[in-house]
């Protein structure tokens, strides 16, 4: 399943490559992977003659900011395109004069965008296809059908259209608002294993499986470990290794699990780099000792029974 680093690194690529052109309609294959509006005809019309003018992340979501479509829009953005969909991008992005609401994007377990030529054979998973000038199309292909897309109309937001699951998103690990602080607020009163609440998305955004095994074993925490036991030095370390192993996978292009690819078919090269995820019955690179593997709310969680404790 797509996580923060790889939603990121799909971030960027629609950054480099869908912006500041008209999106000239498109087609859904699959109703329900249009969560909103109810009729997909309103959520093509809603895109219909829109602009992106940048794609944002929060947790592992997408959000492309929509404009209306002027014809002397160059093709080019030149503000930073580095930020997170903080409620203040939100807010501010919305008070655009051009302002034309939003498209959401939720990629689940298998869900992928890619850049394509709209003469590209359609893959048999193919569920929603949008529309570029120069032939081009942004294609949502998704095997298992969980993915999500939403059309966000420009007078409502992203938190009352896109669900639950996004209004409780808790703050984003590479922000400011992700302090030693909050995490040990949110954990102290939980009588939970630690490595079920880092998959809680309302204490930390965009954390999954992988990244709650290798942020466990960085900090040398037990994923059994119960949050309420926790002491502050472990929770210190834990918010240290939850930005490190974060950032480091950004920085290899995400994972090589999952079947992820970036918008342009790359794979990741973060798996190559894991310290426990994936790697049962074969030694610790620290001690030697097998990495072992238990289910934990029902997902593989990987640790190594001498170096976490
Ligand atoms: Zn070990």
């Amino acid at each position: 399943m797509p996580e923060l680093p790889e939603v990121e690194t799909v971030r960027r690529g629609l950054n480099r490559v869908t912006l500041a052109q008209p999106i000239q309609g498109g087609s859904v294959l699959l109703e329900r992977t249009v969560a909103h509006p109810v009729f997909v005809r309103e959520f093509l019309t809603g895109l219909e003659q829109c602009t992106i003018s940048r794609w944002y992340r929060r947790g592992k979501y997408l959000l492309g900011h929509l404009v209306k479509h002027h014809q002397d829009e160059k093709a080019t953005c030149s503000e930073p395109l580095d930020l997170l969909a903080t409620a203040e991008d939100i807010e501010y992005a919305a008070s655009h004069a051009d302002h034309a609401g939003w498209l959401g994007v939720h990629l689940r377990m298998t869900g992928q965008l890619l850049w394509l030529h709209q003469s590209d054979p359609v893959q048999k998973h193919c569920r929603v296809r949008l529309f570029f000038p120069s032939q081009r199309e942004l294609r949502f292909v998704d095997q298992r059908t969980f993915g999500q897309m939403w059309w966000v109309p420009p007078d409502r937001s992203p938190t009352e259209v896109m669900g639950k699951g996004y209004a409780a998103l808790g703050p984003e690990p590479l922000s400011s608002a992700f302090t030693v602080d909050g995490l040990r607020q949110a954990l102290k009163r939980r009588h939970r294993p630690i490595k079920n609440a880092l998959l809680d998305q309302s204490i930390v955004a965009g954390i999954g499986n992988i990244y709650a095994d290798e942020s466990l074993f960085l900090s040398s925490i037990r994923p059994t470990k119960l949050c309420d036991r926790l002491t502050r030095k472990q929770i210190e370390a834990l918010h240290a290794k939850i930005v490190e192993v974060l950032k480091s996978s950004i920085g290899e292009g995400g994972t090589t699990f999952s079947d992820f690819r970036d918008i342009e078919g790359i794979n990741g090269n973060y798996g190559s780099m894991a310290w426990v995820y994936g790697r049962d019955g074969t030694p610790c690179r620290v001690c030697g000792e097998p990495i072992q593997r238990v289910k934990m709310a029902g997902r593989s969680t990987h640790f190594c029974k001498t170096c976490q404790k």
